[in-house]
């Protein structure tokens, strides 16, 4: 082989070295996305790229939600939380690192009733007095609400939509933590149901949801699954 030839076979190689080598730069970014490729016992596998919402009703706990804002900033991890109006005094700290953390939040309610038998009056009244609250604290207008027991109807929806300027958020997967109190079936509910979109509903008043919350994370997570607040989810 010539010298010429020599050179050029030389170039060759560094080429397809550096464009091999991007191409792992990309995947080891994360450039290809978050789904991108998995390296398996097969081969290399594609994921492709999902999105889930992880959504906490009935907070801020005094004992756990730090634990909870804590692992999830460990992990990169935005998620939404849904206040308890009552609740807000004394944890006022806990929600302003909500907002530093990137989550989003919205209304629960304000004692945790059953807004669809009030009358309207009162049970617009109660989720005013909530969203009040919680603008003081974070100086963000709220725009969401999570009904507790996902009790609505029509009258509340129009109402709290012209009144408010509120939007209601429901779920796709329930967690049942609540009842079920246990890490792996909690764990093991939400992986097993949960698809492409998704809204996960959990608690953050229990340890085993917070525990179960971070073994979802990344879980999902080695599934391809990237976590967004449910604004994003929401089309209308
Ligand atoms: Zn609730």
């Amino acid at each position: 082989m010539d010298l010429q030839k020599q050179k050029a076979v030389l170039a060759g190689i560094l080429l397809a070295d550096l464009v091999l080598g991007i191409g792992i730069l990309l995947v080891v970014s994360g450039v290809l996305g978050p789904g991108g490729f998995r390296q398996t016992s097969a081969g290399q596998e594609y994921m492709e790229p999902k999105v889930a919402a992880l959504t906490f009703d009935d907070g801020p706990n005094h004992e756990y939600t730090e634990l909870l804002l804590q692992g999830l900033r460990e992990r990169d991890v935005k998620a939404s939380f849904f206040l308890i109006g009552e609740s807000i005094e004394g944890n006022e700290a806990l929600i302003k690192q909500m907002v530093e953390d990137g989550h989003l939040i919205g209304v629960h309610c304000m004692q945790h009733t059953e807004l669809t038998k009030e009358k309207v009056d009162h049970a617009i009244a109660q989720l005013e007095s909530a969203k009040d609250r919680i603008e003081e604290v974070t100086g963000n207008q709220v725009e969401y609400l999570r009904p507790p027991f996902g009790s609505w109807n029509e009258v509340l929806d129009e109402t709290v939509r012209a009144e408010l300027d509120m939007e209601p958020v429901f779920w796709d997967v329930d967690s049942r933590d609540w009842e079920l109190r246990s890490t792996s079936a909690i764990v093991k509910k939400v992986v097993r149901d949960t698809e492409n979109g998704d809204i996960i509903l959990m608690h953050d008043e229990f340890g085993t949801s917070v525990d179960a919350a971070f073994q979802i994370i990344d879980n999902l997570m080695a599934k391809g699954y990237t976590f967004v607040t449910v604004n994003e989810l929401m089309v209308d």
